[in-house]
């Protein structure tokens, strides 16, 4: 599995729709599990931050299959004119998915099309904090 085929997959799933005074599905997501599985999602964004990311949607579908461990992971959003750009994760996406299976800290995280970064450099203090 390429990364730009990750890339277009996430991107395929990006359709935005009105939810009230909020747009969803503007956010599309695609993960290749370390079984080689993808799974996708799309963000849903609520009233009063009920929503979540998009990446949250494709781990919970990984989750769903029995499944915990994520090889690669990209997060895409597109424009008015269906230009798709890849964003970064969120801060409680990246503590999601450590939190999810602790060796998800070597997942690569594609930031953009020749830029993938291990999520251990997105989260560089990886203590258990709660014993702090
Ligand atoms: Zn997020």
């Amino acid at each position: 599995m390429t990364h730009e085929k990750l890339i277009n997959l996430a991107a395929s799933v990006v359709k935005s729709v009105k939810m009230g005074d909020n747009t969803s599905g503007d956010v599309g997501c695609a993960l290749l599990s370390d079984k080689d599985n993808v799974y996708t999602g799309v963000c849903i964004d609520t009233m009063s931050g009920m929503g979540f990311c998009a990446e949250h949607a494709a781990i919970a579908a990984m989750v769903t299959a029995q499944e915990y461990k994520i090889k690669t992971i990209v997060a895409v959003w597109k424009n008015e004119k269906g230009e798709a750009h890849v964003l970064h994760p969120c801060g409680r996406c990246r503590e999601f998915m450590r939190q999810v299976n602790k060796e998800n800290m070597e997942t690569d995280v594609i930031l953009g099309k020749n830029r993938v970064v291990k999520l251990k450099t997105l989260l560089p203090y990886e203590d258990d904090f709660s014993k702090a």
